[in-house]
C-alpha cells in the first residue's frame, strides 16, 4: 500500500476512533472502541476490476494525480489472488461482489465493440468466481451503446453465468438511463428481477462549473452530483411507475440523496403547485426503489443519517476497492454505534436478501 493512502488510513483511523469513542460515552454498549473490534461478516458490493486490455484500451479512470498512488490502484485492480483476498481477509469481507470499474464499457464509442468488450469481461469475471465462488460474486457490465443488446447480454450473464445484477458507470455517449430508448432494456431487467448498480461515470461534457476547476471534475464533486442526478431522472420520468418492482443500488452513501429527502418533497410540490399524494412524492420513490451502500463514505455521522433517513434495511456495506481502504471501511462499520442487530443487516443481511447470496 501506498504511503499516501497509509498517510490516509492513519488520518482517518484516528478520526473514526474519536468518533466511536463519543458515540460510546453517549450510547454505552452500542457503540464499539476501535481498539477491540470485532469483526462482522462482510459482503461488500462496489469493489472494482479490470483487465490489461480494457486499460490498454483507455477504459479505467484516473483519479489521482499521483503516478505511484495509480500504480497500486492498478494494480490491485487486476489482481484476483494475492491483495484482494488478503484484503477482504483483513477487513472480514467474505464475499466481493466485483464489478468493470468505471468508465468500463460504458467508455466504449463503438456499439458494436461495446457489445464485444461487455461479453469478453463478463465471460472473464466468470472465470475468476468460478476459480473462488464463495469468495467473489459478479455485476455484469453491459452495453448500453445498444440497449437492445445489453438486455440479452444482461439475460447471459444472469442465467448463464450466476451473475447477481449489472453496474452501470453512468451515462453512456449522452444518454442517462431515463432515455425512451432503454424502456425496452428496463422491462428486461424487471422481468429478470435483479438490481442495477448506478455507479458514477464520465460526466458527457464540461459544465461552466467545472471551468478552470479540474478538481472538481472527477469523484470530489462532479461524479457525485452526476450520479444523484442521475438516480433523480430515474425517479421524475415515471420509470418506476411503469415498472414497480425495479431496484437500484446507489453508492457513496446515496450520492447525498438520503440527506435531501425533505426538500426534494418541498421543492416538487412547489414546482407542480400543490401537494402531491404522499406515496408520488419524491422521498417516497427513493425510499421504494433506491437501496444505498457506504462505499466511499466512512463517516459515522453520514451512516446514522442514512439509516434513519432509507431504513435500516436499506443500507449496505461496501468499500470501492481499491479506491478505498477495506481496512478503514470495515474499522469504521466495525465500530460504528448502531446495534449489533443492524450492524449485522448492514454489513451481510441485507446484500444477501438483496442479491439472493
Ligand atoms: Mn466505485
Amino acid at each position: 500500500m501506498s504511503s499516501f493512502l497509509n498517510a490516509r488510513r492513519r488520518a482517518i483511523g484516528r478520526r473514526g476512533f474519536l468518533a466511536a469513542g463519543g458515540a460510546l460515552g453517549l450510547s454505552g454498549a452500542l457503540g464499539r472502541s476501535a481498539g477491540a473490534v470485532t469483526r462482522t461478516r462482510k459482503i461488500a458490493l462496489e469493489e472494482h476490476f479490470s483487465t490489461a486490455d480494457l486499460e490498454k484500451r483507455g477504459y479505467v479512470a484516473r483519479p489521482t494525480q499521483s503516478d505511484s498512488v495509480f500504480a497500486d490502484i492498478e494494480r490491485r485492480l487486476q489482481d484476483f489472488d494475492q491483495l484482494r483476498l488478503e484484503t477482504m481477509d483483513e477487513a472480514g469481507i467474505d464475499v466481493s461482489v466485483l464489478s468493470v470499474t468505471t468508465p468500463g464499457i460504458q467508455g466504449v464509442a463503438d456499439a458494436k465493440m461495446a457489445v464485444e468488450l461487455a461479453r469478453q469481461v463478463n465471460d472473464f469475471l466468470a472465470g475468476q468466481i468460478q476459480r473462488r465462488p464463495r469468495r467473489y460474486a459478479g455485476f455484469a457490465a453491459l452495453p448500453m451503446q445498444d440497449p437492445a443488446a445489453a438486455a440479452v447480454e444482461l439475460e447471459r450473464a444472469i442465467r448463464q453465468l450466476g451473475f447477481k445484477g449489472a453496474l452501470i458507470n453512468g451515462q453512456t455517449g449522452g444518454h442517462y438511463l431515463d432515455d425512451q430508448r432503454f424502456l425496452p432494456f428496463w422491462e428486461r431487467v424487471q422481468d429478470i428481477d435483479v438490481p442495477v448498480y448506478l455507479h458514477p461515470g464520465e460526466l458527457p461534457d464540461h459544465p461552466a462549473l467545472f471551468a478552470g476547476r479540474p478538481e472538481l471534475n472527477g469523484p470530489v464533486w462532479a461524479w457525485t452530483t452526476d450520479s444523484g442526478g442521475h438516480a433523480l431522472r430515474l425517479v421524475f420520468s415515471g420509470l418506476f411507475k411503469r415498472f414497480p418492482r425495479l431496484k437500484i443500488i446507489l453508492g457513496h452513501m446515496g450520492e447525498t440523496l438520503p440527506y435531501l429527502l425533505w426538500r426534494l418533497d418541498s421543492r416538487f410540490d412547489l414546482q407542480v403547485g400543490h401537494a402531491l399524494p404522499l406515496e408520488e412524492q419524491p422521498s417516497a420513490i427513493i425510499k421504494r426503489h433506491f437501496v444505498i451502500t457506504t462505499s466511499g463514505v466512512f463517516d459515522p455521522g453520514p451512516l446514522s443519517y442514512a439509516i434513519g433517513a432509507m431504513g435500516e434495511d436499506s443500507v449496505l456495506f461496501s468499500v470501492d476497492y481499491p479506491y478505498e481502504d477495506s481496512k478503514v471501511a470495515a474499522d469504521f462499520i466495525d465500530s460504528a454505534s448502531i446495534s449489533d442487530a443492524v450492524r449485522a443487516q448492514v454489513c451481510h443481511g441485507n446484500a444477501s436478501r438483496i442479491l439472493r447470496l
